[in-house]
C-alpha cells in the first residue's frame, strides 16, 4: 500500500448514527452472548445515567452533530416505559441535530410489548420496530428459551401494525438442532404473509460460554447435517425473493426502500455513536467501546466522565479489510474507490485467487458482488481473498 497518498473515504459527508444500549432482560436466551443483565435494575436509575452520558459527551465533543438514524438495541428496549423513553428523547433532541426524515429503531420481544407502551413509543418518534420473534415454533421457541411464544409474536404483530408503525423488521434463527426443512419453510411463509417490510434471518451460532455451547460440547444436542443447513440456507434466499425481498446483506432482506438506514452505516463505515454499557462508536478513524460492566458504568458517569473502556485507531490495513469483510457481504466492492483509497487492485486480487471468478462472484463495471454460491461461502471467500 502507498502510504504517502493515505486517504480513505470515512463518509463523514454522511450523517452519523446513534445506538443505545438498554442492558436488561427478562430472562436469558440460552444462545445469546449480547450483553444483558437479568435482574432488571433500576430502569429510571439507568435512564438517568444514559441521559447524563449523553449530556457529557456533547460537552467532551463541544458539537451538536447532525444524525439521522437513532437505534435502542439490548437487552430489551421494550422493557422502557414511555416516561424512560420521553426522557432520552428530549436528551437527544437538546444534545444532537435530529434530521426530520431520521430512522429511529426500537428492539422488542414479544413478551413485552404493551399496546398503551407502542402508541407513545410512536408518539415520541419511534418509526420502526426490530421484533425478536426467532421462530413461529413453540417447541423451538422453548429450546431457545424465549419468553414468549409465537401466539405472542402474531399478537405483538398486530399491535404494530394498530399503532400504524408501518416499518417491521423481524429476526429469524435457523439452524437450530431438530430443525426441519418444512419447520422453516412454515417460518418464512409466516413471516413473508404477515408482510414485514424487513428480516433478518440469522443462522444459529454457538458462542463460546453460552449454555448453548456447553450443551453441544456435553453432547446433549447435535449441530444439524451440513446438507440440510445449505438447503435451509437457499429456501430463505428463494422463499424471500419470491416474496420480493433483496438480500442487501448477507443476512438481512428488505423491501424496495426499507433497508436498515442504521445497520448500513455500520457496513459502509459511516460514524456512529454508542451510549450505555457495552456500546460501540465509530468516528473517523477510532473505534471505542464502552465498559460492560454496570457499575462500572455509573461510576463514571457520577465522576463526570464517559464510560470508554477501551479504543483502537484503525491503521490504513485494518480498514482495509473491515471494508472487504462488510461490504462484500452487503452492497459489494467498487473496485475504483479500493483502488483509489488502498492502492490494490481488488479485482485483479479477486482474478488471480478464483480463476472461475463467475463461480462466486458478479462483476458489473467496478463493482464486484457476490452470488448466492458466493453468499453461502462468504467465509471462505473472504479468508481467501485476505490471505
Ligand atoms: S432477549 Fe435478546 S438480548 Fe435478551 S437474552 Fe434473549 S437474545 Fe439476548
Amino acid at each position: 500500500m502507498n502510504s504517502q497518498n493515505f486517504k480513505i473515504n470515512f463518509n463523514v459527508d454522511k450523517l452519523p448514527g446513534l445506538y443505545l444500549h438498554v442492558p436488561f432482560c427478562i430472562h436469558k436466551c440460552f444462545y445469546c452472548d449480547f450483553f444483558s443483565l437479568t435482574q432488571v435494575q433500576d430502569l429510571d436509575y439507568f435512564v438517568q445515567n444514559l441521559v447524563q452520558e449523553i449530556i457529557i459527551f456533547k460537552k467532551e465533543h463541544n458539537t451538536k452533530y447532525a444524525i439521522d438514524t437513532i437505534y435502542f438495541g439490548g437487552g430489551t428496549p421494550s422493557l422502557l416505559n414511555p416516561k424512560n423513553l420521553e426522557i432520552i428523547m428530549r436528551t437527544l433532541d437538546d444534545n444532537f441535530i435530529l434530521n426530520p426524515s431520521s430512522e429511529i429503531t426500537l428492539e422488542a420481544n414479544p413478551g413485552t410489548l404493551e399496546s398503551l407502551y407502542l402508541q407513545d413509543y410512536k408518539k415520541l418518534g419511534i418509526n420502526r420496530i426490530s421484533l425478536g420473534v426467532q421462530t413461529f415454533n413453540d417447541n423451538q421457541l422453548k429450546f431457545l428459551q424465549r419468553i414468549h411464544t409465537s401466539e405472542q409474536s402474531i399478537e405483538a404483530i398486530n399491535k404494530i401494525r394498530e399503532t400504524g408503525i408501518d416499518n417491521l423488521s423481524i429476526d429469524l434463527i435457523y439452524g437450530l438442532p431438530n430443525q426441519t426443512l418444512e419447520n422453516w419453510k412454515t417460518d418464512l411463509s409466516i413471516a413473508t404473509q404477515i408482510g414485514a417490510e424487513h428480516i433478518s434471518a440469522y443462522n444459529l451460532i454457538y458462542e463460546d460460554g453460552t449454555p448453548l455451547k456447553k450443551a453441544l460440547q456435553k453432547g446433549k444436542i447435535k449441530l444439524i447435517d451440513e446438507e440440510l443447513e445449505e438447503k435451509l440456507y437457499f429456501e430463505l434466499i428463494n422463499q424471500l425473493s419470491e416474496n420480493q425481498y433483496v438480500q442487501y446483506e448477507i443476512s438481512n432482506f428488505a423491501k424496495k426502500g426499507f433497508e436498515s438506514k442504521h445497520n448500513s452505516k455500520y457496513w459502509e463505515h459511516i460514524p456512529y455513536f454508542g451510549f450505555g454499557p457495552s456500546s460501540h462508536s465509530f468516528f473517523k478513524n477510532i473505534r471505542s467501546w464502552n465498559t460492560k460492566k454496570i457499575n462500572n458504568y455509573y461510576s463514571s458517569i457520577e465522576n463526570h466522565k464517559l464510560p470508554v473502556e477501551n479504543k483502537e485507531i484503525l491503521t490504513k490495513s485494518d480498514l482495509f479489510i473491515e471494508r472487504i469483510m462488510l461490504q462484500l457481504r452487503a452492497k459489494g466492492l467498487n473496485n475504483n474507490e479500493i483502488l483509489k483509497e488502498f492502492d490494490i487492485d481488488i479485482l485483479k486480487v479477486i482474478k488471480e485467487k478464483f480463476p472461475e471468478i463467475n463461480e462466486y462472484f458478479i462483476i458489473n463495471e467496478n463493482l464486484i458482488s457476490i452470488n448466492a454460491k458466493g453468499k453461502y461461502l462468504i467465509n471462505e471467500i473472504i479468508l481467501k481473498i485476505l490471505n
